[in-house]
């Protein structure tokens, strides 16, 4: 099937009834100045659309809604079962519609259609998951006092108000997932802000969300810029935040919700180890190590970056894995031969080779990879880099690219303690034949998921954060549930 760039974007902005328009209060509204901004085609670098620019004033606007839905009860009166079914709507509509959504999320972000797929499916999932816990929502009964004087206490779960959701450019429909739906199964109000480099595929979810029957106001989106999300961490009338991004916006977010307090779920970056023992099964650890760096052209926060493997086998391990990687093919999104697709933009790519270079400068080898690919949209070789060094800032610092730095190491021990040499701690993975090691070595390891012979490796079921200054809180799982949840104890007194 041949769909262009038009078509696509038109199930986003159809969607908004025409370009620039914002959800609020169950209405496509105009930015309150009537500004837009350009969304651009990562493949090709051409404008796709003009989405509404978001401002304060929107925000505010935005806010309003939640707050009022949330206060008349709108959503959070519906039992929840009827809660779920509203969810699990929206996730046979992501399922009817996941062609269009893949589509339109591999021209917003350039990822290939078949694995955008993937990603739909991954967020059709999450809705699904949630609603199931929508009518799972309980406390516990507790029995305190002494002899002399008894009381009953219970818990009650509510919803702890109105949500911020501001998400990360490089998989929005899934991070929209890890929020949207556990938010909605707690009966918040929610104001979603996709990020402006990638905001199409939450304009088409915009039209989903209302067609499966969500009441006006409980899910708005805004499209904007920082302002907009700084806009919404410092809104007073905002009661959580729940933000995906970098580290340096996470700082920004926490001192934005200082004002009013507000409960902050930081999901960050992250420089993940990838550890490889030489009784290692060597085929496995090429395709998985590859799968796990390159996947989504590196924009993935987990992305497994710092290969750390035992002198016995690094040579053939740093080869294998770079022969992995010389096997991808780049392409254009829609190109069904494609692996990887292009970086986000012209920007991103100067940094992730901004990078590169860095590491060469201070000592390191390019193995493979290592340039831009033609000169029409933002692409970038699956690089290996060996001779790297714990101290290098391209071992340092998250790249958010296709790029990983080889190291080698004699004792088990010294890996673990340059694995957790990091002030990240989102992800890992540990590579042997040996189970109890590898299980000793998991234990060992300060992240939030550690995967045993798999780097990429997760579902909604399991919960997701990060140790140390990759976040706070955690997504996913019931775990991701309780983070729309207040606890509040009940307690009367009992007849003696
Ligand atoms: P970013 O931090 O630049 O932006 C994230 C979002 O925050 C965007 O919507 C942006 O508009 C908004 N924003 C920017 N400044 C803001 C401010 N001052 N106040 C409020 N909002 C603001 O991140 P990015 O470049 O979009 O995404 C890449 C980063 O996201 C990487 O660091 C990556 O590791 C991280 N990430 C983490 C996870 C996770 O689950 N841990 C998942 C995906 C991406």
């Amino acid at each position: 099937m041949t769909v262009t760039a038009a078509e696509s974007t038109a199930f986003a902005l159809g969607a908004a009834d025409g370009p620039g328009r914002l959800l609020i209060d169950g209405a496509w509204t105009a930015a309150a100045s009537g500004e837009t901004f350009e969304v651009r085609d990562p493949g090709t670098g051409e404008v796709v659309a003009q989405v509404a620019h978001a401002a304060e004033a929107d925000v505010d606007a935005a806010v309003a809604a939640a707050r009022r839905a949330f206060e008349e009860k709108r959503w959070r009166s519906l039992s929840g079962a009827q809660r779920g079914v509203v969810l699990w709507r929206v996730s046979e509509l992501i399922t009817q519609h996941l062609e269009e959504f893949a589509r339109l999320e591999s021209l917003d972000v350039g990822i290939p259609v078949s694995q955008a797929r993937l990603m739909m499916g991954e967020a059709a999932n999450a809705f699904r998951y949630y609603a199931g816990w929508a009518d799972k929502i309980d406390g516990r009964s507790v029995e305190i006092g002494s002899a002399a004087q008894r009381f009953q206490g219970y818990t009650l779960k509510e919803p702890v108000g109105v949500a911020g959701l501001i998400v990360a450019w490089n998989a929005p429909m899934v991070n929209i997932g890890m929020k949207l739906p556990a938010a909605l199964a707690a009966g918040c109000a929610c104001v979603l802000k996709p990020s402006e480099q990638a905001p199409l595929t939450s304009l088409a979810l915009g039209r989903l969300l209302r067609e499966a029957g969500l009441p006006d106001g409980v899910v708005n989106i805004v499209t904007g810029f920082a302002p907009a999300g700084a806009a919404l961490a410092g809104h007073e009338d905002v009661d959580k935040i729940s933000f995906t991004g970098s580290v340096e916006v996470g700082r920004k977010i926490l001192r934005a919700a200082e004002g009013n307090l507000k409960k902050v779920t930081l999901e960050l970056g992250g420089k993940s180890p990838v550890l490889v023992l030489p009784d290692a099964d060597l085929a496995g650890v090429f395709d998985g190590v590859a799968k796990g760096v390159f996947w989504n052209s590196g924009q993935i926060c987990t992305s497994g970056t710092r290969l750390l493997v035992h002198r016995d086998v690094y040579d053939e391990v740093v080869q294998g894995v770079a022969d992995a990687g010389r096997a991808l093919r780049l392409g254009y999104g829609t190109d069904p031969d494609a692996d990887l697709g292009p970086l986000i933009s012209q920007q991103h790519l100067e940094r992730v080779s901004g990078y590169v270079h860095s590491g060469v400068e201070e000592g390191a080898t390019v193995v493979s990879g290592g340039r831009q690919v033609g000169d029409r949209g933002y692409f970038y070789e699956p690089t290996v880099v060996a001779d790297a060094r714990p101290d290098m800032r391209m071992i340092r610092e998250e790249i958010f690219g296709p790029v990983i730095g080889a190291m080698s190491f004699e004792d088990v021990d010294e890996a673990i303690a340059v694995a957790n040499g990091t002030s990240f701690g989102l992800a890992a993975s540990v590579w042997s034949r040996d189970a109890s090691r590898a299980h000793r070595i998991a234990r060992e390891i300060k992240a939030g998921r550690v995967g045993i012979n798999v780097h990429r490796a997760g579902g909604v079921q399991m919960p997701v954060g990060g140790y140390k200054q990759s976040g706070w809180g955690h997504e996913n799982g019931p775990e991701g549930l309780d983070e729309y949840l207040e606890t509040k104890s009940v307690i009367s007194i009992l007849d003696r």
